[in-house]
């Protein structure tokens, strides 16, 4: 950074130079904000594949500004609650979206994070009626109508949830694609389903005509993806490892992000996104990296051909933005992480790796049953937390429920494959992570109590070990490799911004996702609410003043009673 940009950026003024000395003309804040999220793109993976990639993701890498160090900084790294920070600003537990799913305490039914059971599905599509009505945080989309700007807000997606949870509440537009129907949308009372298919109904034809006269099939495009075939064995499951798999599945397969890219180029083109009197907002979640990687893991030959064909599909959307005359920034990042499935790890230097041990759950119902005198079950597992439940999964009433719960964290804590347990009661009383501390190292308390949202989160979070895969194994309704977990493969994402003329750089400092939506905002200068998480980045090129500069938390006060000083603070 250069000297002048340097005084610039203090003064609060807007960036002049560039590094390197060259003279850029700042830019006026741009008319189109793409935000692009890749499901189950882990830092990890990014880093795997960024030397080659040579399209869109070249692109992105070269030209943007690189944060390798983002983070979906809370504990449940699913893709409901990682997909409502990106947007919103906050961290899970005031999105109010914990996890894919909970138990309603009431009734013992499973809740979808999305339920909305008062809507339709556009067209007969098919699927659970959703909406964003469990969403307790607004979008900057939200933010933009609210604010009365002549805005259009639009998400499309290959999952409801990835549409929906960027979009927000107040969005013009927000489709799924469904496979043999298309693109559809939720129908809240009132509203007129055809009619809010309206904007997907050129692509939904296009899309219809194309797989009538070619089926869809995957077939291999890379030579260094074919050489990874081979066979496995997977506890009793025998595959072999190829492209097309065994069973060819639409939704996991690339051929997913490739429809959800044409959708999105639609909306671009027909919806004339981004030449409009305002700012327009286009959020897109690719879903199939995270299909194919729940289904045949990381390291094989079905994703590293993803790879190459998100490449591509990074790579159209970009093409399209970049004549703009009103200019377009794209910002691209991941819902949570992921690694590869256990046995492939175990083999690959991680022998810690494995499936959790089923006995665990015996052992602890077993255990509490004796210790309370009940007659059913009460810990009902649900991936990374458990449940305490009566008869029909019904939650146990309090003060009962907190006592079981208190008690299954002691027996969890004596089995090996578990690191550490909280009841929801005490993290719903932990203070977040001091402002400033570096997401790599808040605690497992403070993750877990980031994703603690009270009466939807499980009443125990159970922190796996690395590398143990939580219950149902493959073949039994359970993934081949998954995520969710507290471990920092599933919560390293990267954070890439970058618009058309902008200059690379890498950025090391690690930053977190909630920190997307207060950065857009700032830039096309929008106030978000008060209560938000994250913080604005600075990002140059544009002609806005500097973000505010954040308060600097003092050095804890019984720190420096106990005479605790900095290294460079001379000796009193
Ligand atoms: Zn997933």
């Amino acid at each position: 950074m250069s000297v002048r940009r340097w005084i610039s950026a203090f003064a609060g003024l807007a960036a002049l130079t560039v590094a390197g000395g060259a003279m850029a003309a700042p830019k006026d804040p741009p008319k189109l904000i793409v935000v692009i999220s890749v499901d189950q793109l882990s830092g990890n993976l990014y880093a795997q594949y960024r030397p080659r990639f040579t399209k869109g993701l070249r692109t992105l890498s070269d030209q943007g500004l690189v944060y390798a160090n983002g983070w979906q900084s809370h504990a449940n790294t699913e893709t409901c609650p990682g997909h409502s920070t990106i947007l919103t600003g906050k961290h899970p537990n005031k999105t109010g979206i914990p996890a894919n799913d909970w138990i309603d305490p009431v009734s013992g039914k499973p809740v979808y994070c999305l339920s909305a059971p008062a809507n339709s599905i556009a067209g007969g599509a098919g699927g659970l009626p959703v909406g964003p009505d469990n969403m307790r945080a607004s979008t900057l989309g939200d933010w933009l109508k609210d604010g009365g700007a002549p805005s259009r807000v639009f998400g499309i997606s290959g999952k409801d949830r990835g549409a929906i949870t960027m979009a927000g509440h107040k969005a013009d537009g927000v489709f799924w694609y469904r496979e043999g129907f298309g693109f559809t949308t939720y129908v809240e009372p009132g509203q007129d389903g055809d009619a809010k298919l309206g904007p997907v109904r050129g692509i939904n034809a296009q899309l219809k005509a194309r797989f009538a006269a070619t089926p869809p099939a995957w077939t291999y495009e890379q030579d260094v993806c074919r050489a990874l075939e081979r066979d496995y064995q997977v506890g009793s499951v025998a595959f072999r490892a190829k492209v097309p798999p065994a069973k060819f599945v639409f939704d996991t397969s690339p051929l997913l992000d490739d429809v959800t890219v044409d959708g999105a180029l639609h909306l671009l083109a027909e919806q004339k996104l981004g030449q409009g009197p305002g700012v327009d907002i286009l959020a897109v979640s690719l879903s199939a990296t995270d299909r194919i990687g729940h289904s045949f893991g990381t390291q094989g030959p079905e994703t590293c051909e993803q790879m190459y064909r998100l490449d591509a599909n990074i790579g159209r959307l970009l093409d399209a933005v970049t004549g703009l005359p009103g200019g377009a920034i794209v910002v691209l990042t991941a819902d949570h992480g992921g690694s590869d499935y256990p046995e492939r790890s175990a083999e690959r230097g991680f022998p810690e790796a494995r499936r959790i041990d089923p006995g665990i759950v015996t052992r602890l119902n077993a255990s509490l049953k004796a210790q309370f005198k009940l007659t059913e079950d009460p810990a009902n597992f649900d991936g990374w937390g458990l449940f305490i439940v009566g008869k029909d999964r019904v939650r146990l009433p309090q003060p009962l429920r907190g006592k079981v719960a208190a008690a299954a964290v002691a027996v969890l804590k004596a089995e090996p494959d578990v690191v550490d347990a909280f009841t929801t009661e005490e993290l719903l009383k932990t203070p977040p992570p001091r402002p400033g501390t570096p997401p790599e190292e808040y605690s497992l308390r403070e993750r877990a109590a980031l994703s603690t949202v009270e009466g939807r989160s499980t009443d125990v979070s159970v922190i796996l070990r690395p590398g143990i895969a939580p219950l149902r194994a493959p073949g039994t309704g359970g993934a081949m490799s998954t995520h969710g977990s507290t471990w920092d493969y599933d919560r390293r994402v990267p954070i890439l911004f970058w618009w058309p003329g902008s200059e690379g750089q890498e950025r090391f400092f690690s930053i977190e996702t909630i920190d997307i939506a207060p950065t857009l905002a700032h830039l096309i200068g929008v106030a978000p609410p008060a209560d938000i998480d994250g913080r604005c980045l600075d990002l140059g090129g544009f002609a806005v003043a500097a973000c505010p500069k954040p308060a600097v938390a003092a050095a804890p006060v019984e720190a420096k009673k106990a005479g605790f000083r900095w290294p460079w603070e001379k000796a009193q």
